[in-house]
């Protein structure tokens, strides 16, 4: 028990990984996940491509068949812990397709059933809050921002233009010593229930999608970060508790052939490669417990600096395709997630 309160109050690292389906029936698929058992699983090469096997631990592996509500269940209590004034950051990484957007918000047809991490996250926190409404107030507001050959872009501002919402600056309760996400000019909208969230997190995604060319979809060469600003009054002692959520949504980890793209597209791909990297030394040296951890080298690591690390929590979510023609991008993300566990 002493040892979980140290631990707790140290923070810690965790990391999980999720394999996604395959996308459409077909019995002749052959899966490069041969096993998984615990927190282990182990990536199978079929004999014509030099056979053989690797196997990789995590503190959680969810195979093809589990459902987001069983995904959520494991993730909630370090969701929770927001409540209590932690910080906590969810990063999803993986290869374009993997289905990071599918684990954090949710597919094309969201239901109730298949919704992601984003939704039940912010419900559960209203559902929590108003449990303990007789010794605490709550307040919570959300702010979503994306990442994009390392220029920040407020999602939260009105459709398709770079117009803010007036009632940012109702917003008191936040200071500059706020720790959280460091981009005090991005929108921060007050948020009191489930609904209010569905409508921010449309316009967000709306607004994420304005700029792309049907071709080009932005999205997976971005990175975009939803954080959840809480507060909570203690209403005995008037003791206030402030926590922070970034849920981020990170861009596609596939490498680019360098001599099939150039101009804007190598660019893209040297930001993302970049900032991945970056995220990645970040999140390893923590968990070395390293005196120098290396966050100015990249926007996104610098804009989670006070929520990574510290009391903190992390957890980085990685996302593998069952296909054989994503082996060599499913060995790369494993290997990353290794070397950060
Ligand atoms: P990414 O965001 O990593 O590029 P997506 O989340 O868009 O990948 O997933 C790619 C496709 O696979 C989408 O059509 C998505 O709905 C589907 N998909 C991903 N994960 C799952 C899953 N666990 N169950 C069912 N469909 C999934
Ligand atoms: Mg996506």
């Amino acid at each position: 028990k002493l040892y979980n309160q140290v631990q707790d109050l140290k923070g810690s690292i965790r990391v999980y990984c999720r394999v996604r389906p395959f996308l459409s029936e077909r019995s002749s698929y052959v899966s490069t996940v041969e096993h998984i058992e615990d927190g282990n699983i182990t990536i199978g090469t079929p004999s014509k491509y030099g056979k053989g096997c690797k196997s990789f631990t995590f503190n959680k592996v969810f195979g093809q068949s589990l459902t987001q509500a069983e995904v959520f269940s494991d993730m909630q209590p370090l969701i929770r812990s927001v409540l209590d004034g932690y910080n906590v950051c969810i990063f999803a990484y993986g290869q374009t397709g993997s289905g990071k957007t599918y684990t954090m918000v949710g597919p094309k047809d969201l239901t109730e059933e298949n919704q992601g991490v984003n939704y039940r996250a912010l419900g559960d926190l209203f559902v929590l809050a108003e449990r303990r409404k007789d010794t605490f107030r709550y307040d919570v507001a959300v702010q979503m921002i994306e990442i994009y050959n390392e220029q920040v872009r407020d999602l939260l501002v009105i459709d398709g233009s770079n117009k803010r919402y007036p009632f940012v600056h109702l917003i008191l309760f936040l200071t500059s010593s706020q720790t959280g996400l460091n981009v005090p000019d991005a929108s921060l909208m007050p948020v009191s229930s489930t609904s209010d969230v569905i409508d921010l997190m449309n316009l967000g995604q709306r607004n994420r999608a304005v700029g792309a060319t049907a071709l080009n979809d932005r999205s997976s060469r971005s990175h975009s970060c939803l954080t959840v600003h809480v507060q909570g009054k203690d209403l005995t002692s008037g003791t206030i508790l402030r926590g922070c959520m970034h849920l981020v949504d990170l861009a596609g980890s596939e490498r680019v052939n360098k001599s099939e793209v150039t101009g804007d597209r190598l660019k893209e791909a040297q930001h993302i490669n970049k900032s991945l990297s970056a995220l990645g030394d970040v999140i390893a040296s923590l968990a070395q417990k390293n005196t120098h951890v290396p966050y100015r080298n990249s926007k996104l690591t610098q804009l989670l600096q006070d929520s990574l690390g510290g009391q903190a929590k992390t957890l980085m979510f990685v996302h593998i395709s069952p296909e054989l023609d994503a082996l060599a991008e499913t060995i790369s993300t494993l290997k990353f997630a290794e070397r950060v566990a």
